[in-house]
């Protein structure tokens, strides 16, 4: 959908773009600066392969400041972004004749990370009026000798629904009992805007679960560093030295600039993160009191990321401009045609009936955006 985006966007076609998957805000100009002076100062080489030593320690302190954990810095690996964290773990950790669970709607990216490391990804559907949490007794229906993983994602893309710590306690303790691997994705940590986030390892180790957790995180989606690679992941030193060998054949190390950027990123002033979050959780109120406007369209309240995930499946099997829209990518395809809004269809998240918007756009955007969206929802017969 952003390649479609970019495209009509080209050919001067006036659309609104709820595709987005990054923050629309500039890296803050104090990251700049301290990646303007990396190179200056000469960090153009390689780094060590997990990472450079003062980020390192940077990260370690981050954890323990932030997410109230504390680690070592043999046992972090700084990898070309998280999606490359999430990538290598799967690989570290699976293998063929493995299952690994991935909670539906997922990103786009755990099953194919799952069947990149020859494992099989098992679907466990969430409640989405229940923050997106799982279906816990279709997991246990579902539990096979064979599982060796789960793959959590809190707050989640594309729901953005974050989990209470009730349901990440009874998942840590199934883990546990049934020697699964928990990888946590927690790229949106920032982005919780009622109550607060917990880590998934905190409530690990507050609990004394023992369960064993690999923690990944970004600077991607905070400090709007999408475009700088850099993403990092915590965890018991064995598996991360795995990873780190992995990464280490692949891509040697993360970029230089990227890295001494990141230290700034993570000991600087934080007032930057503050300010994005409050801009979010106003464009989030009010795109949710706008979907609210539209006949037929349900759409719980995510607590986290930037995205929201209405339920539109009453205008599935309808007509839109005299065609059938069997599923979200018709609908999706109707809504670009008719409204010249850029959605992206629950279908592919492995949900139906429902459209991920994200609000990564400024609120006038929005409030355009959804006004021709209900136009043209109207439409449909
Ligand atoms: N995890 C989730 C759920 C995401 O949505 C994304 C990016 O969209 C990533 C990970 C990737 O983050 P990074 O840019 O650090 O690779």
């Amino acid at each position: 959908m952003a390649t479609v985006a970019a495209e009509m966007q080209a050919e001067g076609i006036d659309i609104i773009n709820f595709s987005v998957g990054e923050p629309d805000f500039n890296t803050p100009i104090n990251i700049i600066k301290a990646a303007k002076k990396a190179m200056d100062d000469g960090y153009t080489k390689y780094t060590a392969g997990s990472g450079m030593i003062e980020f390192r320690k940077a990260i370690c302190e981050k954890l323990e400041r932030e997410n109230g954990l504390s680690y070592n810095k043999e046992d972090i690996l700084v990898s070309n972004g998280e999606k490359q964290s999430l990538s290598i773990a799967c690989q570290t950790l699976f293998q063929k004749g493995d299952q690994v669970l991935v909670f539906r709607p997922y990103w786009v990216s755990f099953p194919e990370f799952v069947r990149l490391a020859d494992a099989e990804p098992i679907f466990i559907d969430t409640l989405s009026d229940r923050n997106f949490e799982p279906n816990f007794n279709q997991l246990i229906s579902k539990k096979t000798d064979s599982i060796k993983g789960v793959i959590i994602n809190s707050p989640s893309n594309p729901t953005g629904g974050v989990w209470g710590e009730g349901a990440i306690l009874e998942l840590l303790k199934i883990a546990k009992q049934n020697n699964w691997f928990v990888i946590s994705d927690e790229c949106y940590e920032q982005l919780v805007y009622d109550g607060n986030f917990t880590s998934v390892e905190k409530i690990n180790r507050d609990n004394k679960i023992n369960a064993i957790v690999i923690t990944c995180m970004s600077l991607s989606k905070t400090y709007s560093m999408t475009g700088w690679r850099i993403g990092y992941s915590a965890g018991p030193h064995d598996i991360i030295k795995g990873m780190s060998k992995l990464q280490g054949q692949a891509t040697s190390c993360a970029n230089s600039i990227g890295q001494k950027a990141g230290i700034e990123a993570l000991n600087g002033d934080q007032g930057y993160v503050i300010k994005m979050k409050k801009s979010f959780k106003k464009r989030r109120d009010l795109i949710i009191s706008l979907l609210k406007e539209i006949p037929d369209v349900s759409c719980a309240t995510p607590r986290g990321a930037f995205y929201v995930f209405p339920d539109f499946s009453k205008y599935i099997n309808r007509y839109g401009n005299k065609k059938l829209l069997k599923d979200t990518f018709d609908l999706s395809d109707y809504i670009l045609e008719e409204a010249k809004v850029i959605t992206v269809p629950g279908d592919g998240f492995g949900a139906s009936g429902h459209i991920r918007f994200s609000y990564a756009i400024n609120s006038e955007a929005i409030k355009k955006g959804i006004n021709k969206l209900k136009l043209a929802i109207e439409k449909i017969i």
